[in-house]
């Protein structure tokens, strides 16, 4: 088997569109399963990276990391799968293996940095590794997860990052019955942290600055909605958390969401705007507040929700668009004018 030249989405520096262009995927090694990619998420990071937003975009840039599809090749010593099998990709492509995260089970905490998915390095090709805005991808099987089939497929893409990455924590932080939750920004990411955290047994609370989004807060699973434009909701609500999951993509003042915390609370970021987000020493102080942070999941954590979800029939909300309209896409995101997913149908690619 050799390398080969796909269709892929792409963008060339930071204010450019992304626009149709090829690349190289690697020919399948022996751990290797090449996937045909049927539906890919539109994560906000797609958006931040493609823009380099967080300084360390290595052009072209082929964002997406919600990726769904069908198995087309496998190699020699793959044992999980077989070719016509559904499979997915998340964040991350690879990790070194054998520091203690790594064998932990803990790949998106490698020591020496996990590889992702989109502007990583691939070290077989030597060059950055290219996401799902593509028409295939080829991935070692240990980073490849199994679909459920009872799942919408297209809905069950953004499972893949923003589901994982609000279970993660959520498990971390052992949110469940008992526990009042706050989730922050009802966007991808916030939308499947209500979503889990209500099906995990917590008494789930929406914060959110759009009203537009209070009446789908229900819908979604919350038991109770502050829209954090309101002063005075804000204040009724103080010392009332016992935990804040803060999915917010832009600047925001953490200080206004670390008052609704109980004491000993934790508000865990995953989030990540472009810019430092101040904290005033006394929003932590007096009642021994922890602020925190928590990347994607593991890929153990990553097939647990999907048959958590497969088992309580969850999905994300989407709307699907064909890849042409990525850059509309992206700024309809900018603006919140999204519920909550953008997923890509792939099938456009070879329109
Ligand atoms: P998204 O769909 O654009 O949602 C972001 C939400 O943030 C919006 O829907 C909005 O919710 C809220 N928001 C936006 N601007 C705000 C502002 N100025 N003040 C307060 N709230 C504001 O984005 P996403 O795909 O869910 O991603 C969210 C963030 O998580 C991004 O920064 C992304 O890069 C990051 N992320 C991190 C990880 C990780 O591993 N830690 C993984 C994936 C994504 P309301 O309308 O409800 O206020
Ligand atoms: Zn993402
Ligand atoms: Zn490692």
């Amino acid at each position: 088997m050799s390398n080969q030249q796909v269709r892929a989405f792409a963008t060339e520096a930071a204010q450019e569109e992304l626009k149709a262009s090829t690349i190289i995927r690697r020919a399948v090694t022996e751990k290797d399963i090449e996937i045909d990619i049927l539906f890919c998420g539109v994560c906000h990071s797609d958006l931040h990276t493609a823009r380099n937003e967080w300084h360390g975009t290595i052009y072209p840039n082929v964002p997406g990391h919600e990726i769904v599809g069908r198995i087309t090749k496998v190699g020699s010593s793959v044992t999980k799968f077989k070719i016509g099998d559904l499979a997915a990709v998340g964040c991350m492509v690879d990790s070194c293996r054998t520091c203690e995260q790594c064998q932990q089970n803990q790949e998106q905490y490698c020591e020496a940095g996990n590889i992702q998915t989109y502007n990583g390095h691939d070290k077989h090709l030597n060059q950055q590794t290219f996401g799902g805005y593509s028409e295939k991808i080829v991935v070692d099987e240990h980073f490849v997860l199994r679909v459920p089939e009872n799942l919408d497929l297209a809905a069950t893409a953004p499972l893949l990052c923003a589901g994982v990455t609000t279970w993660s924590p959520l498990k971390h932080w052992k949110v469940g019955p008992g526990v009042n939750v706050g989730i922050v920004g009802i966007g991808g990411l916030g939308h499947m942290g209500v979503k889990l955290a209500k099906a995990m047994g917590a008494h789930v609370v929406v914060i959110t600055t759009s009203s537009t989004k209070v009446a789908d807060a229900k819908r979604l699973g919350a038991d109770e909605i502050i829209l954090s434009t309101d002063n005075e909701q804000m204040e009724a609500n103080a010392s009332s958390l016992h935990f804040i999951l803060d999915c917010v993509s832009a600047q925001h003042d953490v200080n206004a969401y670390l008052k609704l915390l109980k004491v000993d609370g934790t508000l865990a970021l995953v989030g990540a705007p472009e810019h430092p987000l101040p904290i005033a020493a006394f929003s932590l102080i007096p009642a021994r507040k922890n602020f925190a942070g928590s990347t994607i999941g593991s890929i153990q954590e990553t097939q647990e929700m999907l048959d958590f979800c497969a088992e309580h029939q969850i999905t994300a909300d989407i709307e699907l668009i064909n890849i042409q309209d990525i850059n509309l896409a992206y700024e309809r995101l900018l603006a919140g004018d999204v519920k909550y997913r953008f997923v890509i149908d792939m099938a456009s690619l070879k329109q």
